[in-house]
């Protein structure tokens, strides 16, 4: 089991398996992109599995695929096939932008991976192009609303983003009101690769919160597990639920369960905080697992309390993107 040294189980891996992306959003990384990872730098397949699996060794049991753009891995399905048959892991979740997915659908369903995290930060089109750079907004709608018909849980990442999608907060609230979809509305949080950096933002889960109750006066809030990062509510007359992640906020460090590995081996224990160790070179060296599994524990016997308390140690801060930290 891990615990770190404030007395939190980390059951909860966000494993990173690229940082290449098919889109340039705006959110997460300059139009002409970041400096991308040498190809040698990636972990491997046969790599991620190693690390999936000696994390699940040390008691992570809920592994959430995460990019870059997870399905531009042409072997993804190899390491997901791979995470199936780990006994002790419950949960194998994937975020993706739900460009690529549309060819592997059959084969995810076939493998028992149900839990899919869609990131769609518009409904009209123009607004989806301006935010994600290309020109995919027909595949993304068709592929969401076929991984919902289909019977998987998925979950909408909608980052509220101010002057470019607040319009389309209402909307697509309205849109998924009759499906059993969670959408979440994500703070804006600053890892767009050095684009822009803000101090504070207008779109805090209280103002996001605010904008939706003053349409719709009747809703309930849910529960949520201890360890949820979402506060989340259902509008009467929905089948949907809404979700508010305060990711810029920070409300949820006290119960953060989660570590993560980037698609080069850096292991974060705080998305605010600096990479606390790379492990490529021990998975490629000599007693790997044993040798991993030490610093895995050294990194999470000194996490900051707070991603707060994390960013005063992290002067890089404002330069990272989530598509290299993993988001
Ligand atoms: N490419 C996949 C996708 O977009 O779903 C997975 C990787 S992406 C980095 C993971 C999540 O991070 C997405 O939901 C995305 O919207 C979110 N994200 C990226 N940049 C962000 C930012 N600056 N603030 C808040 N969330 C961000
Ligand atoms: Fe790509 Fe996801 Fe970043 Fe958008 S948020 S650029 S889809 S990694």
């Amino acid at each position: 089991m891990l615990i770190d040294n404030h007395n939190r189980t980390i059951n909860y891996l966000r494993l990173a398996v690229t940082d290449r992306c098919n889109l340039r959003c705006n959110y997460c990384m300059p139009s002409e992109g970041i400096d991308f990872a040498r190809n040698d730098k990636l972990l491997t397949i046969d790599e991620l599995c190693q690390v999936a699996e000696i994390l699940v060794d040390q008691g992570i049991d809920k592994i959430r695929i995460t990019g870059g753009e997870p399905f531009v891995r042409k072997d993804l399905m190899v390491l997901l096939r791979h995470l199936t048959t780990l006994k002790e892991l419950k949960d194998i979740s994937v975020t993706t932008n739900a460009t690529l997915i549309g060819r592997h659908i059959d084969q995810l369903k076939l493998l028992g991976i149900k839990n899919i995290n869609v990131s769609l930060d518009a409904i009209n089109r123009e607004t989806f192009e301006r935010i994600t750079r290309r020109n995919h907004y027909d595949t993304v709608h068709n592929n969401l609303i076929r991984l919902i018909s289909e019977g998987f849980n998925v979950r909408i990442n909608f980052i509220v983003l101010d002057g470019q999608n607040e319009q389309d907060i209402l909307p697509i609230l309205d849109l998924m009101k009759h499906y059993p979809v969670s959408v979440r509305f994500l703070e804006e949080m600053p890892f767009n690769g050095g684009s822009k950096t803000f101090q504070k933002i207008k779109w805090d889960y209280k103002a996001i919160l605010a904008h939706i109750v003053n349409a719709y006066p009747k809703y309930r809030k849910l529960e949520s597990p201890a360890t949820s990062t979402s506060i989340n509510y259902q509008i009467e007359g929905h089948t949907s639920t809404f979700g508010l992640i305060p990711s810029f906020s920070r409300t949820f460090c006290g119960s953060c369960n989660r570590l993560r590995i980037t698609a080069t081996g850096d292991v974060i224990t705080c998305l605010y905080g600096k990479p606390k160790v790379n492990l490529r070179d021990i998975i490629r060296g000599e007693n790997a697992e044993e040798n991993s599994k030490a610093k895995i524990l050294e990194a999470v016997g000194s996490r900051a309390k707070t991603g707060f308390d994390a960013q005063k140690e992290n002067k890089k801060v404002f330069d990272s993107s989530m598509t290299s930290i993993g988001g």
